[in-house]
């Protein structure tokens, strides 16, 4: 076989011969093909075509004809890669820029901005980027005050929708029988990956304005720090482009951080004002001090005076007793009275002087409690508003249902009192889902606010009627009479029949369903609301859009 292979004219210097050194690039290609697998989907499939070609020994021919297609698929992906590679930086970059604004401690910052420098300059490969992210995870774990980072706790809804796989408890927050709980929850199924729309993702399209609605009302009505106003604003105008599902878990997870800042700046502003006052209450204390240490202070100027004036009137008894000749007693007596009327003045002028402090001192005092006064005054006003605020309902402006369960009380109190005719009636819309979902939720949304606005025009000022919730409300009707409610409750449920709602060009017929009854002898409040929503849920079970009295 050697005399053959020496014999063999084609054969090069390095001892191989064509067939061998083309086996040897074929299967070189081959694995080069494979190492570069995984990147890109229409690279893969021309490389899989070349490995085809490889592997059945093709003619020359035909894999040449691959090559171009080839070699499109991988200029195409490399122009895709850089573009990629840039907008992750900028996006690393604007991250980089937003934690930032949020002043981490100084250590982090310096570790923010050198991340910033490396981003800005060149990051040709993969590997870069993950240096990067190794060192921005714990800086802004630092900034936004977490201190550490504890691996494998996502945001705040990745964090719900993970329990079902985390050990029950694992935070101590697992509830009890959380055990038998099913381990996939329907929220949990829901979680797919990106880019495979779900179920739900399809059923949050259908109320997504309405979820975003929401979430807008939050973010105007929260009263949010300086520092944190760009956040707001950057969540709102998100907010307002349009959120798709996974969208949605990454605001709410920016929303819950602003809402804790939020609330932790308010207390501050609450601690500093105690501070404030604390240090006013100091203040004035200390003028009072003086106040009463520069009357003592006359107190004793007095007492001086007298001693002063006793010592002179003494020794004018002296000097008479002793006088031996009138001249010279006319002249001490004259010098004594001299004395004594320089010491009174001197004694008057010094009161003066002192009188003048105090009242000076008293006129601050004045002032400073006014200015208090005036302080602690808005203060009130402002908790009152709040405390106002969180008793009505958003969306129709009526009592909520702590407003509501508030009067129900005080009413409950009043029967119990004085007595007298007190109604309770549960009113509910009627088929009220279907109106969701044929005009949509924020549809839905105007309907409650027109009833709301029918209710509250049709009743008496001593009537009260509060949003339970949902599409559910709650009237109290006092000095009324079971037969008198009756026509009253009547003609608020035909009213509302009545009412031309418009959706779409088309008139839709809204009605409700109530129950009502009055206050017994020994009713407890519960037992009360109890018959009055069986009697609701009996209007229900006979056809709707009728008044029962229980
Ligand atoms: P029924 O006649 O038996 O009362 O039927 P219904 O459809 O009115 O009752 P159901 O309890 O099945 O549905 C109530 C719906 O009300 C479900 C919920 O989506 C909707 N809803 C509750 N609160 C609001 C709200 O604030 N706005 C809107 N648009 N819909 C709401
Ligand atoms: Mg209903
Ligand atoms: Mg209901």
């Amino acid at each position: 076989m050697t005399e053959s292979r020496h014999s063999n004219p084609r054969e090069d210097d390095s001892g191989f011969s064509p067939a061998a050194a083309e086996e040897v690039f074929k299967r070189g290609l081959v694995r080069l093909s494979i190492a570069a697998a995984g990147v890109d989907p229409l690279l893969d499939k021309r490389l899989q075509q070349l490995r085809a070609a490889l592997r059945s020994d093709s003619p020359a021919s035909e894999m040449a004809e691959l090559l171009p297609e080839l070699e499109r698929a991988v200029l195409a992906y490399d122009a895709e890669r850089e573009q990629r590679m840039a907008s992750i930086a900028s996006y690393l970059s604007l991250l980089v820029e937003q934690l930032l604004e949020q002043e981490p401690p100084p250590e982090t910052r310096k570790t923010l901005k050198s991340i910033r420098a490396r981003l800005s300059g060149s990051m040709h490969y993969a590997a870069s980027y993950y240096e990067v992210l190794e060192q921005l995870v714990p800086a802004q774990a630092q900034t936004l005050n977490k201190g550490t980072v504890s691996p494998g706790r996502g945001g705040l809804l990745s964090r719900l929708f993970q329990r079902g796989h985390e050990p029950a408890g694992a935070d101590g927050e697992g509830l009890p029988g959380d055990e038998e709980a099913p381990r996939q929850s329907a929220v949990n199924a829901s979680v797919v990956h990106p880019g495979v729309i779900s179920d739900e993702g399809a059923n949050y399209t259908q109320v997504a304005a309405h979820v975003e609605g929401i979430l807008l009302d939050l973010l105007n009505q929260l009263e949010v720090g300086e520092h944190q106003q760009s956040l707001r604003d950057h969540l709102k105008l998100r907010i307002t482009a349009g959120l798709n599902w996974y969208e949605l878990a990454a605001v709410l997870d920016k929303l819950s951080q602003l809402i804790l800042l939020a609330q932790q700046s308010r207390q501050g502003d609450f601690e500093r004002y105690l501070q404030q006052l604390n240090e006013r209450l100091a203040q004035f204390q200390g003028n009072l001090e003086d106040t009463h240490s520069a009357y003592n202070g006359s107190l004793d100027a007095g007492a001086e005076l007298e001693g002063a004036i006793r010592d002179q009137v003494e020794g004018l008894h002296e000097d008479v007793r002793e006088a031996s000749d009138l001249n010279s007693l006319k002249a001490t007596v004259e010098s004594k009275l001299n004395h004594l009327l320089e010491d009174v003045e001197e004694a008057r002028s010094v009161r003066q002087q002192r009188e003048q402090e105090v009242s000076q001192r008293l006129a601050v005092m004045v002032e400073r409690i006014q200015v208090m006064e005036v302080e602690a005054q808005a203060f009130r006003k402002h908790l009152e508003e709040q405390r106002e605020r969180s008793l009505l309902d958003n969306l129709t402006g009526m009592p909520n249902r702590a407003g509501l369960q508030k009067r129900m009380e005080e009413e409950y109190e009043r029967w119990q009192r004085y007595g007298g005719q007190l109604l309770l009636a549960v009113l509910d819309v009627d088929h009220f889902k279907g109106i969701n979902d044929n005009f949509g939720h924020l549809a839905g949304d105007k309907v409650l606010r027109l009833i709301a606005q029918q209710l509250s025009r049709r009743l008496r000022k001593s009537d009260f009627i509060g949003r339970f919730g949902g599409e559910e409300f709650v009237l109290l009707l006092p000095g009324t009479s079971p037969e008198q409610g009756e026509t009253v409750l009547e003609a608020l449920r035909s009213g509302i029949e009545e009412c031309p709602f418009h959706f779409k060009n088309e008139r839709v017929t809204i009605t409700v369903s109530i129950g009502f009854t009055d206050f017994r002898q020994g009713d407890e409040l519960d037992v009360v609301f109890e018959r009055a929503d069986k009697a609701m849920y009996a209007a229900k079970e006979a056809g709707r859009n009728r008044l029962i009295r229980a």
